[in-house]
């Protein structure tokens, strides 16, 4: 028989903690809307278990949230009926383990408390969140399918209890005992206004005791305090079964928030409804900011997946293609069954064709975001344009789609910042210049003092300047783009076709015969280092460069195999 027991905080969850009491915190409100955000996913999960364990939901069918409030011992309840908690998941997921969004705010701490503080308004911790406005949380937790239930108890200090507990059904009821300066939540129209504000979209209902309206009748007024009725307080629909035009911009972004885990707004979203061969409604959004690791490969990711408005996984990552990683959102399903599997979801060929109709979807807002917004697409590309040239060699028959979206530093802006756009470029091309022109370099001051370069500002042709690892590798994907060949400047004979004027070509051979003694003794010294030596116009400050022959691997392509062992 286990009794009480006092564990010790995780040294973030402390430092967390810590930041949270002591900094003042000007969005205290929010606590609720993370208290509901957790209790509607516990209930997309108990819903989910009962998909093959029916009698988890049998005993208590009616799935719901309710929120209660005492204003004399100034306490507020937010009470779910789902999959609850089991003592060891109390211990690990409420004191040992930081969510990640708890990691990635802490890293970006700066130890600046007020910065600090206005740092913890853009991520919000979840759970932690209560101690905002609550000295003492308990939360009392019975596991779905289990008897015995568990009290974890905090004052938000260094520790927390955990002890055995009486609980009557399954699920989770969290306590918040308030701080005296929070006393104004423990109230029926503040906490109604709360909830209508940030957790509308949450699809199961959310109930609160009913105000008694004062009817003049006594008696009848005393009768009905004594039955408790509740009521449902918000729309609870699921979001994305609503028609768009009857959806606010601001429900929009706290739907975003509550699947995301992000709380930052969506940058932009694409809401549509799917009819015909196949049925299903998607809920896409480009986010403003990138996760911490968007660079780690095995990490989960991909859409919230619903089967018939029933929740089945998170992270259901073949609807859309690696190099879209980041966006966020739900898909919502009518004709896959309900007990599908990520096994099932592999191989399918309604999930592939899905999948190829969202990606067309966010490359059209992607598309239309950069026509329309430019602004908003430059901060989308400085975010996530790195990933998004990885598409090129993934997504083969998006090339083009993908090719218009990408953005580069050229010689006609002169400076660092991948802003020009491919048709921008061969929007200035000169007259008879069939060609895409780019100069590689490991940086972009390499790139852009490339003696390669010198002709080309001589003669007034621009040429993309690359200087992102993966950018040799992207070239080699495009190859062309609108017909247009991609030719690095530093590579074989360069051939400016039209662009040479008959003058300068006559010139060159000329010269070549004037100076054949000269490059017949450059040859001699140098003949095990280089293939050939020619006379150019490629240079005209420089007196020499070396060029690699056409089909050479590039410089940066060296480096790369260099680097595997090659
Ligand atoms: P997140 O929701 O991002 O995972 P939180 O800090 O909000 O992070 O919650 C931490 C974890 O605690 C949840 O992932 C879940 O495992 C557990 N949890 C919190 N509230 C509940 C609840 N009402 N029912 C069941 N589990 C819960
Ligand atoms: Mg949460």
């Amino acid at each position: 028989e286990t009794k009480k027991e006092t564990l010790g905080f995780q040294t973030e969850v402390k430092q967390l903690l810590h930041l949270m009491i002591h900094s003042l915190y000007s969005n205290k409100e929010i606590f609720l809307r993370e208290l509901v955000s957790n209790a509607s996913d516990a209930v997309d999960k108990l819903r989910f278990a009962a998909l093959d364990k029916s009698e988890l939901l049998s005993n208590d069918p009616d799935l719901k949230i309710r929120i209660e409030f005492d204003k004399e011992a100034k306490t507020i309840a937010v009470e779910d009926n789902g999959i609850g908690m089991t003592r060891q998941d109390m211990i690990d997921h409420l004191g040992t383990i930081a969510n990640s969004g708890t990691a990635q705010f802490l890293e970006s701490l700066t130890g600046d408390q007020k910065k600090d503080a206005h740092l913890i308004g853009q991520f919000g911790v979840g759970f932690y969140s209560a101690f905002i406005v609550a000295d003492r949380v308990s939360v009392v937790s019975r596991h779905a399918g289990t008897e015995e239930a568990t009290c974890w108890e905090s004052a938000g200090e260094g520790d927390f209890t955990v002890e055995p507990a009486e609980k009557a059904g399954r699920g989770t009821k969290i306590t918040l005992h308030l701080k005296s300066d929070c006393e104004e939540f423990a109230d029926g129209f503040r906490l109604r206004n709360i909830i209508r504000k940030y957790s509308d979209h949450i699809s199961l209902p959310i109930e609160m005791v009913k105000e008694a309206t004062p009817t003049g009748d006594e008696e009848e007024e005393k009768k009905a305090d004594d039955v408790v009725e509740y009521e449902t307080v918000n729309t609870a629909t699921a979001l994305w079964t609503r028609p768009r035009n009857e959806i606010t911009d601001d429900e929009y972004k706290e739907f975003y928030k509550h699947i995301s885990h992000d709380f930052d707004e969506p940058q932009t979203w694409s809401h549509n409804k799917v009819e015909g061969k196949a049925e299903y409604t998607s809920l896409l959004y480009i986010p403003k900011r990138a996760p911490f690791d968007l660079w780690n490969r095995d990490v989960q990711r991909g859409l919230k997946l619903y089967v018939q408005r029933v929740f089945i996984m998170d992270d259901a990552e073949q609807f859309l293609p690696l190099y879209l990683r980041f966006v966020k959102g739900t898909v919502d399903s009518n004709d896959l069954p309900l007990n599908v599997s990520r096994e099932i979801l592999q191989n399918n060929p309604k999930i592939d064709s899905m999948r190829s109709a969202l990606t067309k979807r966010v490359l059209d807002m992607l598309a239309k975001m950069a026509k329309k917004e430019p602004e908003q697409y430059a901060e989308f590309w400085k975010t996530f344009g790195q990933v998004l040239k990885e598409g090129p060699a993934e997504d083969y028959n998006n090339k083009e789609k993908i090719a218009k979206l990408l953005r580069f530093a050229t010689t006609h802006t002169d400076n660092d910042e991948q802003n020009q756009s491919l048709e921008d470029y061969i929007g200035r091309m000169s007259e008879g210049q069939d060609k895409i022109y780019y100069v590689l370099g490991e940086n972009y001051q390499t790139a852009k003092n490339s003696p390669h370069l010198e002709i080309f500002r001589k003669k007034g042709i621009e040429a993309l300047v690359l200087y992102d690892r993966i950018d040799e590798w992207l070239i080699q994907q495009l190859m062309e783009f609108d017909g247009k060949k991609f030719v690095d400047v530093s590579k074989g004979d360069l051939d400016l076709g039209k662009l040479d004027s008959e003058e300068d070509k006559k010139a060159i051979e000329e010269a070549s015969k004037e100076k054949a003694d000269l490059i017949e003794k450059i040859k001699e010294v140098l003949k095990d280092k280089v293939e050939e030596v020619k006379l150019s116009h490629r240079l005209t400050d420089s007196p020499a460069c070396l060029v690699l022959s056409e089909y050479d691997l590039g410089i940066q392509m060296r480096k790369v195999m260099e680097a595997a062992g090659q």
